[in-house]
């Protein structure tokens, strides 16, 4: 019987320092599952001897094979690159380097696909980040769920198995932009979630500055959602509405400035409520302009039709190009 297939896709920024652990942890854990495997990493333009030691690795173990970018291109790309050449796999799993999600659960995903999942995510029970940080993430995944209409499950991350058909689908996604756990969920079919306990770093710093998070924040909720768009004609039709009323109230005021004076509604030349209203219609205009500003840099990324990644150099695999 031939045994099914299931590629790993881990990408790796700067990562020295956990590499020797996860080739050791993810290979002990592989080799348990009866089951073909072959890990993907994919080097995003790392700094420190990461390709190195991923070099080493494949010498080592030719099921470690790799990628190397030409330069820094962000986890979400690293994921679809890794994806990408993944065509012949059964299944493709989805881990960071840092041993933040554990291999040692990726067995459990692997049973719930043979038992007909099409999709399984791990859902984080616990965090183990400071509080601010974990606030923002609590913050962002119920705002995201105000926003948009597909259903994204709460607390999914990125850690998940896809089953073949899936990644096709994805594979097939022509977005530059992208925001993987979104066309997870976009994509439909059976997705099963999986509750796990989100580990520390086993070593080395996290390497998603809070300006990357911000990106990855803001690439879900506008690439995944049209109502902030809304939410500017509705801002917009709303303070119209008050400020109309605010004419019709003042020019009844002149016009019947006795009897408003006698239920103590007498005009008071007020420089203030004028400066404090420009300013808040300045900063509506603003917030909408913004609103807009984000959809067309998001339009203008996918119109040039750049490559979403550049690979420099790669071990043990044919370098596709990227669609
Ligand atoms: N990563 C990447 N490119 C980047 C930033 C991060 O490939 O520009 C990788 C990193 O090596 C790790 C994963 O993405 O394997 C998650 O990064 P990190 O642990 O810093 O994020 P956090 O766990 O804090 O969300
Ligand atoms: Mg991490």
């Amino acid at each position: 019987m031939n045994l099914m297939k299931v590629h790993i896709v881990v990408p790796c920024y700067d990562e020295e320092a956990v590499l020797p652990e996860l080739f050791e942890r993810l290979t002990r854990a592989a080799n348990s599952w009866d089951l073909e495997w072959n890990v993907i990493c994919v080097d995003d333009g790392s700094s420190d001897r990461t390709w190195t030691l991923l070099q080493g690795q494949f010498e080592k173990d030719s099921r470690w094979k790799a990628i190397s970018f030409s330069r820094n291109f962000g986890h979400q790309i690293a994921l679809s690159a890794g994806i990408h050449h993944c065509a012949d796999a059964d299944a493709v799993l989805l881990m960071d380097a840092d041993l933040q999600d554990p291999p040692e659960e990726l067995y459990r995903f692997i049973n719930a696909w043979k038992d007909g999942a099409e999709v399984v995510y791990a859902v984080r029970e616990k965090r183990k980040e400071g509080p601010l940080k974990r606030f923002c993430y609590w913050a962002f995944y119920r705002l995201m769920k105000k926003l948009v209409s597909i259903e994204i499950p709460l607390d999914s991350g990125d850690f998940c198995l896809m089953d073949a058909k899936v990644v096709a689908v994805i594979n097939n996604m022509p977005e530059r932009n992208r925001f993987l756990r979104g066309l997870r969920a976009w994509s439909g079919f059976k997705q099963v979630g999986v509750p796990y306990e989100r580990h520390s770093r086993a070593a080395g710093e996290a390497k998603y500055t809070f300006q990357k998070l911000i990106k990855l924040a803001a690439d879900g909720i506008f690439n995944f959602s049209g109502l902030p768009l809304k939410l500017a004609s509705h801002m917009g039709f709303w303070i119209s509405l008050i400020s109309l009323l605010g004419a019709i109230f003042t020019f009844l005021q002149r016009v019947f400035a006795d009897q408003f004076a006698q239920v103590g509604l007498a005009p008071v030349p007020g420089f203030a409520t004028i400066v404090i209203a420009i300013l808040f219609l300045g900063g509506v205009q603003l917030i909408c302009l913004g609103i807009l500003g984000e959809y067309l840099v998001r339009i203008f990324e996918e119109v040039k039709q750049r490559p979403p990644w550049i690979i420099r150099e790669s071990c043990g695999i044919d370098q596709l190009k990227p669609r």
